[in-house]
């Protein structure tokens, strides 16, 4: 009480509900930062680095990828008689080192970034799951 009576005006909560009333009411020219996620999504940046895919075209299986990633990811596995990488996403720390190392540029970051599972190994990406063939315009 000694409290409300030296501060009877109280400016500081006053400042602080105008600016709470004010975003209630959209009173103003404040852009929402927010949004109903899941149902409504985020523009993603141009460069996100979200889940991997290879091209199978581009890739010739050399392992450079596999040494180049700090947090062991990267296996090199055969599939359809070619070796190709199988990322484990749920050791990656989505840095980008092997999409910079491959020789052949044949790694993709693309935005998918809703990864979330029940089980560790339905993090681990193959060749079946990652491949992508390039579109060659005739
Ligand atoms: S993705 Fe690139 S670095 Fe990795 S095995 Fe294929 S060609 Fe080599
Ligand atoms: S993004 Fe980084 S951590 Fe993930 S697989 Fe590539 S090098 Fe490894």
């Amino acid at each position: 009480m000694a409290w409300i009576s030296k501060n009877w005006a109280m400016t500081g909560i006053m400042k602080g509900l105008i600016v709470t009333l004010k975003h209630i009411f959209h009173i103003g020219n404040r852009p929402l930062v927010t949004v109903q996620y899941p149902y409504e999504k985020m523009k993603l940046a141009p460069r996100f680095r979200g889940r991997h895919s290879v091209d199978q075209d581009a890739c010739i299986g050399c392992g450079i990828c596999e040494v180049s990633c700090p947090n062991g990811t990267i296996r090199i596995v055969k599939y359809n008689g070619r070796w190709f990488p199988e990322f484990n996403l749920g050791m990656c720390l989505f840095c980008g080192l092997c999409v910079d190392a491959c020789p052949m540029n044949a790694i993709k970051m693309n935005g998918g970034y809703e990864l979330a599972n029940y089980s560790r190994e339905s993090l681990v990406y193959g060749p079946e799951r990652i491949l992508f063939k390039k579109e060659v315009n005739k």
